[in-house]
């Protein structure tokens, strides 16, 4: 969220330019893709840009590219082809700082290897699907970020988000973190949506009402798969 660089923001927010190639599709037009194990480093980078756009996609193991494009045939198909994935994807070895477990920004989603770097990966790619799909983008942050990213900060939608109802709901089913702000609430709810875990049909509601990304074809995924409490 805050890893946004200044160019960008003009661009998105004051002239309101198009950041990012967004693949126009008719609903006919979408074929579920197949997911095949690549035996090779080379057909597993291939795969993924050309099916996802993803060209600069590095990991130390064959078998988490594989992980990773598995994942992204998911999402994508659940999505009926609309999601977008950013152009750069590395799983790294080491931390670069901190407690980081995953970093993104406008072009590119970090991760570092460890047993979760999937659930991250999946909530790295909500925050950038979000930011592509939702105008309000930017006023879904934690205040502090809201406040470093905007020049006249607006805090509305923050608020409304923390003193809503719901809060209770949102802690019980998807964490403490997913309290923290609007849009890791989104994040969170995307990941867990992906992960198909059984969840009330009032979060999906929560989910619309903040501009979370491919509302309705998760709500379709969920109520054919059976996957409501
Ligand atoms: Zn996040």
């Amino acid at each position: 969220m805050s890893n946004l660089s200044i160019p960008y923001l003009i661009k998105k927010y004051i002239f309101n330019i198009p950041t990012k190639n967004t693949k126009l599709k008719l609903k006919s037009d979408f074929l579920p893709l197949e997911f095949k194990k690549a035996n090779s480093v080379d057909y597993a980078k291939n795969y993924a840009w050309e099916n996802f756009g993803i060209k600069n996609f590095s990991a130390n193991k064959l078998a988490d590219l594989n992980t990773i494009n598995q994942i992204c045939t998911k999402i994508f198909n659940i999505t009926e082809g609309e999601v977008q994935f950013p152009p750069t994807v590395i799983l790294k070895k080491q931390k670069n700082h901190g407690r980081t477990v995953g970093t993104y920004s406008d072009n590119s989603i970090e991760l570092i290897e460890d047993n979760k770097f999937i659930s991250t990966l999946i909530h790295e790619i909500a925050h950038y699907n979000h930011e592509l799909f939702s105008k309000n983008y930017i006023k879904m942050g934690k205040i502090s970020e809201i406040k470093e990213d905007m020049l006249y900060p607006d805090y509305s939608i923050f608020e409304k988000f923390s003193k809503h109802s719901d809060q209770k709901l949102i802690r019980s089913h998807l964490g403490g973190y997913a309290t923290s702000s609007p849009c890791e609430f989104i994040a969170e709810m995307f990941m867990n949506i992906v992960n198909e875990k059984k969840l009330p049909r009032q979060l999906f509601e929560l989910y619309k009402e903040f501009e979370g990304p491919f509302y309705e074809k998760f709500l379709k995924h969920y109520t054919s798969n059976n996957l409501f409490i």
